[in-house]
C-alpha cells in the first residue's frame, strides 16, 4: 500500500499476507499474457479480471473492518498505473470498477451495504457503471428513462449504450430519473445484482481502440428492493460532486498515465540495446530533443495528478477552484499522455511505431489512448471551466 495507508495485504496460499506490491505485480503479470490477444479480438480480458478477484484487488477500496483490503485513494491510482502500463483497457475497467466501490463506500447504508461490500471485498462481484444514455450522451447529471416504484420495489427498464464490462459484469450501478419526477435533473442512482435483472446484449462492440473494455450495448431490465437505491433519491449529484466526478477523473487519469509510461519504458528499453534499436541513433538531436519532451509530458501529469489526489483528499471538493482542479488534470492526462504516445510513434518510425506485431505495442496505446478525450467529452469539461475560470479573478489556483 502507499507509505501513509495501513491496509491489510491479501492472503497468499499458506495464509500469510501478501504485500500489496505483490498482488499488483500478479495482476498485471496476467494481463501482459493476454493483452494482445484481447485487443485483437476485442475480447474482455476475462483471465485478467480473475486475477483482480483472487487477489482481492477488486475490495481494494472496501474497508477492512467490512471484508476488504481497506486500501486508499493513492493505493487505486498506484495499482491502476501499473495495470496501465500492460493494457489501459484493464486499467480502466479495475479504476471504474473502484470508483463504483467508492461510491457504496461513501454513500450506501443499511441492509444493501451489509450485504454487498463483504461480497466486493471477497472479490466476488465485479461492478459495472451505466450512467451514459442514449439521446443524453455523457451528460452526466441528467436522466431521461424513468425509475417506477411498486409495492417496495423499484422497476429498472434501462437502455445503456456503452458498458465497459457489462457482459460479465456480478452487478450494476445504474443512473435513472427519480420515481414520480417529469424532471430530468431529479437523478437516482440504484444498484442492481446480475440475478435482478435480464441483461440483453443489445449491439456489437468493434471500436478503434479500448478493445478489451468489452463495452457493447446493453438493455437491462428487473425489479429490485428499494433499499437499493445508493444514497436519496434524486441525490445522485451529491454522489458525482463528492465521489463518481473526482474519482473517475484520477482513475482515467492513472490509467492512460501508466499506458504512456508503458510505451516510453519500452521505446527506451528497445533504444538501450544495439540489437533492436538498429539504424536508429541514440547521438540524433532529433530523438534526444523528442524523447526528452515525452518524459516531461508525464512527469507533468504524474505531478499533477499527485496534487489532484493530495487536494481532493485534504480539501472540500465542492469547491469551484478544485472542480477545475480535477477536470484540468483529466483534460491535461487525455492530451499529454496521447500526445506523448503520438511522439513516440514519429521518433521510432514505421517499423516499431506503426506495425501491429511489433513488441513496442504504441501503436495499441495511441489507439487506446485516443479515447481518453472522448470518454466524458473534453469539450464538456473545458466549457464547464471557462465559465468557472470568470469567476475567479484573483486566480486563486488550488
Ligand atoms: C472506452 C469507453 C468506455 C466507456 N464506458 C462507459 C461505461 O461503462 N458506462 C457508461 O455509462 N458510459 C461509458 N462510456 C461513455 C462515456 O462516459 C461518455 O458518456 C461518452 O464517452 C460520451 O459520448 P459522446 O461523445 O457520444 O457524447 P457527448 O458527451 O454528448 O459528446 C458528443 C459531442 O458533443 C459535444 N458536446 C455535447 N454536449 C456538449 C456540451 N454541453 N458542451 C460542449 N460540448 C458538448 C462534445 O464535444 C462531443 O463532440 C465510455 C466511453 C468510452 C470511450
Amino acid at each position: 500500500m502507499t507509505a501513509t495507508s495501513t491496509a491489510p495485504a491479501a492472503a497468499g496460499r499458506g495464509g500469510a499476507p501478501l504485500p500489496f506490491a505483490t498482488l499488483v505485480e500478479e495482476a498485471a503479470e496476467v494481463t501482459a499474457v493476454h493483452a494482445r490477444r484481447t485487443d485483437t479480438e476485442a475480447a474482455f480480458p476475462a483471465e485478467a479480471l480473475d486475477s483482480l478477484r483472487r487477489t482481492r484487488l477488486l475490495g481494494l477500496l472496501v474497508p477492512a473492518a467490512e471484508g476488504g483490503l481497506g486500501g486508499d485513494l493513492g493505493d487505486v491510482l498506484t495499482a491502476t498505473r501499473r495495470l496501465g502500463r500492460e493494457d489501459m483497457s484493464l486499467a480502466m475497467i479495475f479504476a471504474m470498477h473502484c470508483q463504483q466501490v467508492a461510491a457504496l463506500v461513501r454513500h450506501a447504508d443499511g441492509k444493501l451495504r451489509d450485504d454487498l461490500l463483504p461480497r466486493i471485498g471477497r472479490g466476488e462481484t465485479y461492478l459495472a457503471s451505466v450512467t451514459t444514455e442514449a439521446g443524453k450522451g455523457g451528460a452526466l447529471l441528467t436522466a431521461t428513462a424513468p425509475l417506477r416504484q411498486r409495492e417496495g420495489h423499484l422497476l429498472l427498464d434501462r437502455f445503456a449504450p456503452i458498458v465497459t464490462g457489462g457482459a460479465h459484469a456480478d452487478g450494476f450501478l445504474v443512473t435513472m430519473r427519480s420515481p414520480d419526477s417529469e424532471n430530468e435533473n431529479d437523478v437516482s442512482l440504484v444498484y442492481a445484482d446480475r440475478g435482478q435483472l435480464e441483461v440483453a446484449s443489445a449491439g456489437r462492440w468493434d471500436p478503434h481502440g479500448m478493445r478489451a473494455s468489452h463495452s457493447g450495448a446493453l438493455h437491462l431490465r428487473g425489479t429490485v428492493p428499494e433499499h437499493q437505491v445508493v444514497g436519496e433519491h434524486g441525490r445522485f449529484r451529491d454522489i458525482v460532486t463528492r465521489t463518481f466526478g473526482p474519482l473517475a477523473h484520477l482513475g482515467w487519469s492513472a490509467a492512460w498515465l501508466g499506458t504512456a509510461e508503458g510505451a516510453l519504458a519500452r521505446t527506451v528499453g528497445m533504444l538501450r540495446s544495439a540489437r533492436t534499436r538498429g539504424s536508429l541513433s541514440l547521438d540524433s538531436e532529433l530523438l534526444l530533443t523528442r524523447i526528452a519532451r515525452v518524459r516531461h509530458r508525464l512527469e507533468a501529469v504524474a505531478a499533477l495528478l499527485a496534487h489532484t489526489l493530495d487536494t481532493v483528499t485534504h480539501e472540500d471538493v465542492s469547491r469551484p477552484r478544485v472542480q477545475l482542479l480535477v477536470n484540468g488534470l483529466k483534460v491535461t492526462a487525455s492530451e499529454q499522455c496521447h500526445a506523448a504516445v503520438h511522439e513516440l510513434v514519429e521518433i521510432v518510425g514505421l517499423r516499431h511505431g506503426y506495425l501491429r506485431d511489433s513488441p513496442l505495442a504504441l501503436e495499441r496505446a495511441l489507439r487506446d489512448l485516443r479515447s481518453a478525450s472522448l470518454n466524458f467529452s473534453n469539450d464538456r469539461l473545458l466549457l464547464a471551466d471557462g465559465k468557472l475560470t470568470l469567476l475567479d479573478a484573483e486566480v486563486r489556483l488550488a
